[in-house]
């Protein structure tokens, strides 16, 4: 049996869904969140932590629903600093990376 796989906003390529991060649109606090279980309700969107940042305007359209694209950016941006700030760590694991980006919002 192979991984489930996923396409990656940022990047359009597929990849193993344990190595993309998960957003899913959050009902009761209106906002795109990072999903740390990746079993989350719902549609979801996926983005390696490296494309974050460039993953911004595909989330609206994967999510099927309009987003507040300035909180979506500071969501991905979030994800993304969480690896530049934390040197040797440029292949951590996109769970652990969600967990930390969730921490700060
Ligand atoms: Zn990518």
């Amino acid at each position: 049996m192979s991984a489930p796989r996923r396409t990656c906003l940022g990047c359009r390529r597929t990849d193993d869904k344990a190595r993309l991060v998960r957003l899913v649109w959050n009902r009761a606090a209106c906002c795109v969140v990072v999903d740390n279980t990746q079993t989350a309700p719902g549609r979801g969107a996926y983005v390696h932590v490296d494309c974050a940042p460039r993953g911004v305007r595909g989330v609206a359209r994967a999510l099927r629903r309009q987003v507040d694209g300035t909180q979506v950016a500071a969501l991905l941006n979030g994800i993304y600093d969480v690896v530049r700030s934390t040197p040797g760590e440029s292949t951590a694991s996109p769970l652990r990376v969600a967990a930390s980006a969730s921490l700060r919002s």
